[in-house]
């Protein structure tokens, strides 16, 4: 299925020299949070029906403020260095009502010329992974935890991450998503205040709390799973990304998309 999971493995190239995934350093946010009881394979808690859909004129709002927010507030940003350097801020794209927002870490070469998140490599193999869940691109909203691209795809330093969450908390409260995955170490760390490393953080439910652990009580499930960075480089890995991505699913209520398998290929 997805991911060289039980049939055809991807073909996407192995190495990649992008951000790395895994290895990373503690992102902004230092203060750790207490470890949570471990919490079964299977158990999703409650099913989550999809929203009633929105009216017009909520749409429209929603809309407005995520236009708001990119082109008043991160576009001309310069809270933090990584002003200097980028050629384009990538505030993130797609449905202002998706069930699902992807957070990765930082945009790369690619996304730092282009404006958008995750159309790189490392991009190409996260629709993968969009897709073998029954969705497209369009349907979900990928975003970074930082705007604009470090140097050399350097990890993120704590002072950006401090200086640039507070845009991802207004997507996320703008979006009011139902599930976010949370891509790699550093999305997941910065997400939930921990120091935890991936390892331990992915394939379990969290919850990311709006505003802040001291924000308020508002709270969204959060999925941690290996960045696509990562898989690329360490594709045994994806068998485990698929299992915290089925979590998701059956979070959500989704099936599992029929597959067509390709003729087999004349001798
Ligand atoms: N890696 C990320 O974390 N984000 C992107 O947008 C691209 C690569
Ligand atoms: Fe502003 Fe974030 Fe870019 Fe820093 S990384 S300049 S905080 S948008």
């Amino acid at each position: 299925m997805l991911l060289g999971v039980r049939a055809v493995p991807l073909s996407l190239p192995v190495r990649h020299a992008g951000p790395a995934g895994a290895a990373r350093r503690p992102a902004g946010h230092p203060a750790p949070v207490a470890g949570r009881a471990a919490v079964s394979a299977i158990d999703v808690g409650p099913i989550l029906a999809p929203p009633p859909p929105l009216g017009s004129k909520e749409l429209a709002a929603r809309t407005e403020a995520l236009r708001i927010l990119n082109e008043d507030q991160v576009r001309d940003c310069t809270k933090c260095q990584l002003a200097k350097t980028r050629t384009k801020t990538v505030f993130g794209q797609g449905s202002p009502t998706a069930r699902i927002v992807f957070v990765g870490e930082a945009p790369g070469h690619d996304e730092d010329l282009q404006g958008l998140a995750f159309v790189g490599r490392a991009g190409q193999l996260l629709t993968k992974m969009i897709e073998a869940m029954g969705l497209t691109r369009d349907q979900v909203f990928i975003c970074n935890v930082l705007k604009c691209r470090p140097p050399n795809n350097r990890d993120p330093a704590p002072e950006e991450v401090s200086a640039c969450w507070p845009y991802l908390d207004q997507q996320l409260k703008i979006l009011r998503p139902q599930v976010i995955v949370a891509l790699g170490k550093p999305a997941s760390q910065t997400l939930l205040r921990t120091q935890e490393g991936i390892s331990r953080l992915r394939g379990q439910w969290h919850d990311y709390h709006i505003g802040g652990l001291e924000g308020g009580g508002e709270t969204i499930p959060l999925m941690p799973t290996y960045h696509p960075a990562y898989l690329l480089r360490s594709p045994g890995e994806k068998t485990k990304a698929w299992g915290d991505l089925k979590q998701v699913m059956a979070k959500l209520g989704l099936k599992e998309p029929q597959r067509h398998r390709p003729a087999p290929s004349p001798p």
